[in-house]
Parts: C-alpha cells; structure tokens; sequence
C-alpha cells in the first residue's frame, strides 16, 4: 500500500527522501529521511522485476528545494545571531513561504494521504537537533531562548525569554517614591533595577506588591516585589551579589531574592494581604491616655467604609471600599500624639482612617475621638502573607 502510493507520487513529483519519507511520517519509527530512503529502496526493487527503471532523488527536490542541505550553514548563522548570550535551553521555530506549504498541501490532497506531517515540524526539529549537537543545548518546553528561522534566506530571530526575579524590599528612608516620580532623584524601583540592569545586560521593569506613599516606611519583613528583565545577556545571576550591591544604597534593603516562574510572579502581584503599621497620631485639641486607650479598643475588629480617599479620585476609581481593623494598640506619648499599632486588611488608607477624610471614611480615629486627629508619620511595620 504504501510503497504503491509512494510509486504513484514519484512517478508525478520529484521528490528528496525527507519529502517522501514525510507523506508517511506517522507510519512506524525514525527519521522521516530515513523512512523515505527506505520506501524508495523497496519501491526500487519492486520496479526492477517489472523492468522499470529505478526513482533515484532529484537533483533539486520539487517541494522544498533541498532545504535540509542547509541544515548545516543555518546552524552557523544560529549560533553567531546568540553570541555573547547566555542560555541552557533553546527551541526552533520556521517561517516557511506560503507556496511551500500550498504545494505540500496540494500532494496530500492529490492522493488522498493522512499520514503526512508539515515540513516545518520536521524542519524545527532536525534544525534543533543540529544546533543541541553543536552545541551541546538542550530543547525545552519553556525555553531562555527561541530562534526563529527563514530556511531560504537564512535570517534568523532571536527571542530571548525574560526572567522573573521575586523579592521583598525595606524602604528604610521617607521622601522615597516607589517608582520614578519627577523632583525625586531615586525611587525604589531605580535602586533595584540599576543593580539588576548591570547584571543581567537586560532591560528591568519594577513591579510592587502594592506600594506605600513617598514618606511612608516599608519595614519588618519587607513588600514583595517582581523584577522582569527583559532579553538578558545573562541569566544565571549571583542574586547574593545583586542583594549586596542594592544594599550598600542605604535607603533600600531586599530580601528573599529568587527565581520565579512567569505564573508565580503574577501570583505574587495580585494577592491582597494583611499589613501591620505604625501610625503617629496628632490630636491639636489634646488627647489623654484613657481616650488613645479607648480610640485603640473601639478600632478593634471595627469594619470601616471607605470611599476612595479625596488626594487620590483622580487615580483610582471612585467607590466605597468596606475593610476590617483586625487588631489595634495605642501608646500614649504626650498631650497631643499617640502611637497607633494596627493590622488591617490589605488596601484600608492609613492616613484616612485617622483623619477621616472630610467623612469619606468612616468611621475614623477623628470620628472615634470626636476631635480632628492627623496621622503625622506612617510606617509599614510588616505584610503578613506567610
Ligand atoms: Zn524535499
């Protein structure tokens, strides 16, 4: 059956032995030009007790103009277009013309053949061999790298995957904004790139788990944070050396640093959790200890409806936000401050809370107290997410 098919093609088409070997890819084992050496043999034998004469390979094969001969050139072309890259894993994509793949559609329709696989698949996969032997990479199913080949022109692309660092920072200084704000010479997400940047050779994008206003402090345990770098020369990182040299900034520490995937990365930026701060509250009309002590008592558990507070309408969509006040403490220290210690769900404004917000929180310390209280200085102690 097959070796009558494959008389029939060959006697229409002038075909090379990956081609032929190709129409019958998914009968039995082995390379597909190992497959068409095979079936032309026997098809070679049957011909000559019919006195026929032999089908040997064309010169130039009718379908794909003996691209596998360049095989060998494309491997070249691929490892200079990744010179001075680092990479462990690797995979092969083609760009085949349009007549090509016409052609080749237009042979299994003229006889009947369901057995046949794409040239590109084998293509992909004899080139990929080929350059792993070379080369001694390995192909990967999320690979650091994919090359992208046109087989006739030889041009190639080189994809080069990012990598996903997770962290958690302490923002040790007030006055520092997370990302890049103009009359601010440094942000968090500078001091961090600018150590990973010169690592990696790559381009790093900061991502926060949620941020902290500018003169807010980021301590404890630290906020969790992605880097992205994208087309890193190198990948494998000494993150020691990287947490080492942000560090030595002064006004950011991290922490923690480790490789993640792409789906943990997104994970890590779209939990919520709970946050532990320590608030500076001012009260200008005086506050005793029993009434902090009592701010601190009926906050506990408390549920607060928040509209999103007035200094941010114009970022963050309008609307009420209901939130617990899981735990509180209060430390009185003079006639017109106390210490607020306070877990809260995540996303609950701090500042809001206390002052009220003109009546968009509510309740709130100034509510609870029954005189305006101002929250001079916020700290973020911890963010408990383990
Ligand atoms: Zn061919």
């Amino acid at each position: 059956m097959i070796v009558e098919k494959a008389g029939e093609v060959l006697e229409r088409h002038g075909l090379c032995d990956h081609c032929l070997g190709r129409l019958f890819a998914r009968l039995g084992k082995g390379t597909n030009e190992e497959r068409g050496r095979a079936i032309r043999f026997v098809l070679n034998m049957k011909r000559s007790t019919e006195g026929l004469p032999p089908i040997g390979e064309p010169e130039k094969c009718e379908l794909c103009g003996n691209v596998f001969e360049r095989i060998p050139e494309l491997v070249e072309r691929m490892k200079e277009s990744s010179e001075g890259i680092e990479f462990e894993t690797f995979l092969v994509g083609s760009r085949f013309p349009e007549e090509v793949r016409e052609k080749e559609g237009a042979i299994w329709r003229e006889f009947g053949i369901d057995t046949a696989e794409p040239i590109n698949r084998e293509f992909n996969r004899e080139l990929g061999k080929a350059f792993g032997m070379a080369t001694g990479k390995d192909t990967a199913k999320n690979p650091d790298v994919v090359f992208i080949v046109e087989p006739y022109s030889g041009e190639i692309e080189l994809q080069i995957n990012p990598l996903y660092v997770y962290g958690r920072y302490r923002k040790l200084a007030r006055g520092i904004p997370q990302t890049p704000l103009p009359d601010f010479e440094d942000s968090v997400a500078s001091i961090i790139c600018r150590a990973f940047s010169r690592a990696s050779g790559g381009k790093c994008i900061f991502k926060g788990a949620g941020r902290e206003d500018v003169d807010v402090r980021m301590l404890g345990n630290g906020r969790p944070f992605i880097v992205e770098i994208k087309r890193p020369k190198k990948r494998k990182l000494d993150l020691d050396a990287i947490a080492e040299a942000i560090n030595a900034s002064g006004k950011v520490e991290v922490l923690n640093l480790r490789f993640v995937s792409p789906k943990e990365a997104e994970e890590v930026l779209t939990k919520n959790h709970r946050k532990e701060y320590l608030a500076l509250v001012l009260v200008e009309d005086g506050v005793t200890p029993e009434e902090a002590e009592e701010v601190a008592e009926k906050l506990r558990g408390l549920e607060i409806r928040q509209r999103t507070p007035w200094r941010v309408r114009k970022v963050r969509a309008d609307r009420v936000r209901v939130k617990r006040v899981h735990e509180a403490e209060a430390r009185w220290l003079d006639e017109k401050h106390f210490e607020l210690r306070l877990i809260t769900d995540g996303g609950l404004y701090i500042k809001e809370l206390v002052s009220g917000d003109k009546g968009r929180t509510q309740p709130s310390v100034t509510s609870l107290l029954g005189k305006p209280a101002w929250c001079e200085r916020l700290d973020v102690l911890n963010i408990l997410d383990d």
